[in-house]
């Protein structure tokens, strides 16, 4: 080999060391600005540009995001105590069914309700899917095939992630509460809730409106268990429910109650929801309780396997 090959093949090399070089500093500046060299300093004050539209946009985004916020707000009935209907393991029916009589009769009386579906009910009626946000309810998450905790080995994550998704493609808004069946949950489902980023709701009033069916049973509960800050249980699967429940409405509305949903009454008692965490209500005492187990996690374990104990029997056997 001649020298001046030696040389054509070593500046060969070169040259293409440099280029990778380069490559490789064109793509690590393009992540990082802090090792800018003269090349790459139009970049950077496009960045900057970038960067102002950006936070532009934001503050956009946020401007919108808060007037949203307050029309919302402004939408929450008004009372002087405050509680959360929830129903479970619906919907019930499609045109003329007993979710839609029941969604006519809380829009009759201003009343927001928190609605935890199932995802194989979500497929057989979803006619007023639409309804729901729509007439200021929310929508929760019941998982797909209503599943108790024990019966999965990965604490819900797919049965309700899945629903999650099913639901967002009905209403455009994914579910940011669980309900877990039968109100059991254990360490894993909370784990996977945190991972979804959402809370677990149980309830301070229990109608058992699946246990005796009957609409004078379920409106003497709700009156019962009356308390401002409190979250009742029902299911929109029995006519006596949708019956019983209405005329609790027209009965606690006279005595100053209106009626919001879990997320609007936690953020009347001033909660945060954090994902992952249980919620039974937010009543004084509940919040009192929370405060409580929280200094002592022995007796919220106690709590929890006691509360699971009584309402599994109560939502599984409802479906
Ligand atoms: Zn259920």
């Amino acid at each position: 080999m001649t020298k001046w090959k030696k040389r054509l093949i070593l500046s060969g090399i070169a040259a293409m060391l440099c280029a990778a070089i380069l490559t490789g500093c064109g793509t690590s500046n393009s992540q990082s600005s802090g090792k800018d060299t003269g090349g790459s300093a139009q970049s950077t004050s496009a960045d900057a540009g970038s960067a102002e539209q950006a936070a532009e946009q934001q503050k956009k985004v946020e401007e919108q995001k808060k007037k949203e916020e307050q029309e919302q707000a402004a939408k929450i009935p008004k009372g002087d105590k405050y509680i959360a209907l929830t129903f479970d393991d619906g919907p019930t029916g499609n045109e003329g069914g007993r979710t839609e009589r029941l969604l006519d009769g809380l829009k009759q009386r201003n009343a927001h309700a928190t609605f935890f579906l199932c995802g194989y009910r979500v497929k057989d009626f979803n006619s007023m899917m639409k309804r729901y946000l729509a007439e200021g309810h929310e929508v929760g998450n019941h998982t797909m095939d209503h599943r108790l905790a024990h019966e999965v080995s990965d604490g819900d994550y797919e049965q309700v992630s899945s629903n999650n998704d099913l639901i967002q493609s009905y209403t455009g808004q994914k579910p940011t509460l669980f309900r877990p069946c039968g109100g059991e949950y254990n360490d894993s489902v909370q784990a996977s809730m945190k991972q979804l980023g959402m809370p677990l709701i149980l309830w301070d009033v229990d109608t058992l409106d699946w246990k005796y069916r009957d609409a004078a049973s379920v409106k003497q509960h709700i009156l019962d268990g009356a308390q401002d800050g409190a979250i009742v249980l029902e299911h929109d699967l029995y006519e006596t429910t949708v019956e019983g429940v209405l005329a609790a409405i027209d009965e606690l509305q006279q005595q100053g109650y209106a009626f919001v949903t879990v997320s609007e009454l936690a953020k009347i008692k001033g909660v945060t929801l954090e994902p992952g965490q249980v919620y039974t209500g937010f009543t004084d005492e509940d919040l009192g309780l929370t405060a409580e187990t929280d200094a002592a996690a022995n007796s919220e374990s106690t709590e929890s396997t006691d509360s699971t104990a009584n309402t599994q029997a109560s939502d599984s056997t409802s479906n």
